[in-house]
C-alpha cells in the first residue's frame, strides 16, 4: 500500500480490508473442501472463520459506499472506527494464524496428506504476510500528519502525487483495476518527478545564469508539467457515481454552445479519436469568448501547462520581427521589452490569481 494518500487513507485501508478478509474467508472454504477426512472439530472452526471473515469484508464494503461520496472529508469519528475495524481485522488473523498453527501440529488428517499440508501451510504463510504487511501501519495520525495541506502554494520542484479520489477498483467495469494501478502509481509519478526535476534544474540556471539547457528544461517542463495538472484533473473528473448526461449550469452552458448535449457528445468523441497519435481532448472554458470549446492537445508538451493561465506572452513566430529585425529574433526580443505593458499584466494576474485549485 502506499503511503501518500492523505486523507483517503481510510478508504485505502478499506479497500485493503475487503480484499483481504475474501481471501481469508475463501481460505477457510479452501481447506474444508481441499483436506480429505477433515476433523469435525477443525471443520466447525473454519466455518466459523469463514462467516466472521465475510462479514467483516462485508463490513468494510458497506463503509466504503458510505465515505466514497465523502471521501474528501471523512469525519474523524469515522476515520477512528475504520481504525478500529483495521485493528479488529488484525487481530482476527493473528488468531486464525494461530489456530492454523495449531491445526497444522494435531489434526491427523492434515498429517497424512502431504497435499493438504502443503496448502493450510501455504495459506498460513499467506496471512502472516498479510499481518506482516499491514500492521503497525494503521495509526490514524499517520493518515492526519498530510491531510491539512490547505492552501501553501508548491515549492519549486515539490510538487506531489494527488491522492487518487476513489479505489482502484471503482471504475470497473468500465475502466479496470489494473491500469489505475500503472496510471496512477507509476505514469502519473513519473509527471510528478519529472516536474520537479525541471523546476529544480531550471531554478539552478536562474542562480548560476547558466542557460544552455534551457530548450530541453522548458520542454520537461511543458511535458511533465502538462501531463501532471492533466492527470490531476482526468481523476478528479471520473467518478464510480458518474456518467449520464451533463447537468447543471455546466450541462446548460454545453445546450447553449454546442446545441445540444448530443452534438457535443458526438464532436468530443469524434475528436478524442481523433488525435494523432498520444493526447487529449479537452473541454475548455473561454474566458475570451465566455464560450466552451472542444480542444485536442495532440502531444500535450507542444501546448504549455494546460492548467496554467497566460499572463505574458511573447510571439517569436518570425512574422512578429522580420520586417524590421529580419533574422535577429535577440534583438526583437531586447526590444520588445521595452514595451511590455505591466499594468495589463498586473491586472490580468490578479484576476487569475484568484482561480486556486488544490495544490499537488
Ligand atoms: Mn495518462
Amino acid at each position: 500500500m502506499l503511503y501518500i494518500y492523505g486523507k483517503y487513507m481510510p478508504l485505502r485501508w478499506l479497500e485493503e480490508v475487503q480484499r483481504w478478509k475474501q481471501q481469508e474467508a475463501g481460505h477457510a472454504l479452501l481447506i474444508q473442501q481441499t483436506v480429505p477426512g477433515l476433523e469435525p472439530e477443525y471443520v466447525k472452526l473454519l466455518k466459523e472463520w469463514q462467516e466472521v471473515f465475510t462479514a467483516t469484508g462485508q463490513c468494510a464494503a458497506t463503509w466504503i459506499r458510505e465515505l466514497l461520496p465523502i471521501a474528501k472529508s471523512i469525519p474523524p469519528k469515522a476515520a477512528q472506527q475504520v481504525e478500529e475495524l483495521v485493528k479488529n481485522s488484525l487481530a482476527q488473523t493473528r488468531e486464525f494464524v494461530a489456530q492454523l498453527d495449531k491445526m497444522l501440529k494435531n489434526s491427523a488428517a492434515i498429517a497424512k496428506n502431504p497435499v493438504s499440508r502443503t496448502i493450510v501451510q501455504h495459506i498460513k504463510e499467506e496471512s502472516e504476510k498479510n499481518l506482516k504487511e499491514l500492521a503497525g501501519k494503521t495509526k490514524l495520525t499517520e493518515w492526519e500528519l498530510r491531510d491539512d495541506k490547505s492552501a501553501q502554494p508548491v515549492p519549486v520542484g515539490g510538487h506531489t502525487l494527488p491522492p487518487l479520489p476513489y479505489a482502484y477498483d471503482a471504475l470497473e467495469p468500465y475502466i479496470d483495476e489494473d491500469t489505475m494501478r500503472v496510471h496512477h502509481d507509476i505514469l502519473h509519478k513519473n509527471y510528478v518527478n519529472g516536474l520537479n526535476k525541471a523546476e529544480t534544474e531550471l531554478q539552478q540556471s536562474r542562480k548560476t545564469g547558466d542557460f544552455e539547457l534551457v530548450k530541453h528544461w522548458e520542454r520537461e517542463l511543458a511535458f511533465n508539467g502538462a501531463g501532471h495538472y492533466l492527470h490531476t484533473l482526468f481523476w478528479d473528473t471520473m467518478s464510480p457515481q458518474g456518467g449520464g448526461a451533463a447537468v447543471g449550469p455546466i450541462g446548460n452552458q454545453i445546450e447553449h454552445d454546442f446545441g445540444s448535449y448530443d452534438a457535443f457528445k458526438r464532436q468530443f468523441s469524434q475528436a478524442a479519436e481523433k488525435v494523432e497519435g498520444g493526447g487529449w481532448t479537452i473541454l475548455v472554458w473561454s474566458p475570451r469568448s465566455h464560450r466552451l470549446e472542444i480542444l485536442q492537445a495532440e502531444k500535450h508538451q507542444n501546448l504549455s501547462q494546460w492548467d496554467a493561465i497566460p499572463l505574458l506572452p511573447i510571439d517569436v513566430w518570425e512574422h512578429s520581427y522580420y520586417l524590421k529585425h529580419q533574422n535577429k529574433r535577440a534583438d526583437y526580443i531586447k526590444d520588445w521589452w521595452r514595451v511590455v505593458n505591466w499594468p495589463y499584466v498586473n491586472e490580468r494576474f490578479l484576476k487569475a490569481s484568484k482561480l486556486q485549485w488544490v495544490p499537488y
